[in-house]
């Protein structure tokens, strides 16, 4: 069997020469052929157009191999997708606790301004008896002025 898949494929599965071949070092996209040699009777194989099971100067590799190491490929692929997946759960789960925390400060805040606003009019009304209490102290004072004086 013909070693590697071509350098210069772009696709991620073939660069190292492992799982499906695409394409061949000399350019050409790789075709499936099935094997009719005594010693390999009806097995599969990508090659190159231009190539041979014998010819080494151009892509030869049995298919079942090549899937073997796609599925290979493919599972470590799932293996992060899914390392993935969980990573974003805990972010999720991370973010709806966030959420909690910013209603519940939301609805703080919505009672601390109830209760600065109840302490506004505290002091308003503390002041308008401030003003009685002062106007009440002229009176007194007047009439003490008027009649005793
Ligand atoms: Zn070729």
């Amino acid at each position: 069997m013909s070693s590697s898949a071509s350098s210069g494929v772009s696709d991620r599965f073939s660069v190292r020469g492992r799982g499906i071949p695409r394409q061949c070092k000399c350019g050409q996209f790789s075709v499936i052929k099935t094997s009719n040699t005594l010693k390999n009777p009806g097995r599969l194989f990508h090659c190159c157009p231009s190539g041979s099971e014998e010819n080494k100067h151009h892509l030869f590799r049995w298919t079942d191999i090549s899937m073997v190491e796609e599925m290979e490929m493919v599972e470590s692929v799932v293996e992060k997708i899914e390392g993935d997946v969980g990573s974003l759960a805990k972010g999720l789960h991370e973010l709806e606790a966030i959420k909690e925390r910013a209603e519940r400060c939301e609805k703080e805040i919505v009672y601390l301004k109830d209760v600065v606003s109840l302490c506004e009019k505290e002091v308003q009304e503390l002041r308008s008896f401030k003003n009685m209490v002062v106007c009440g102290g002229l009176v007194m004072a007047m009439v003490y002025y008027v009649f005793f004086a």
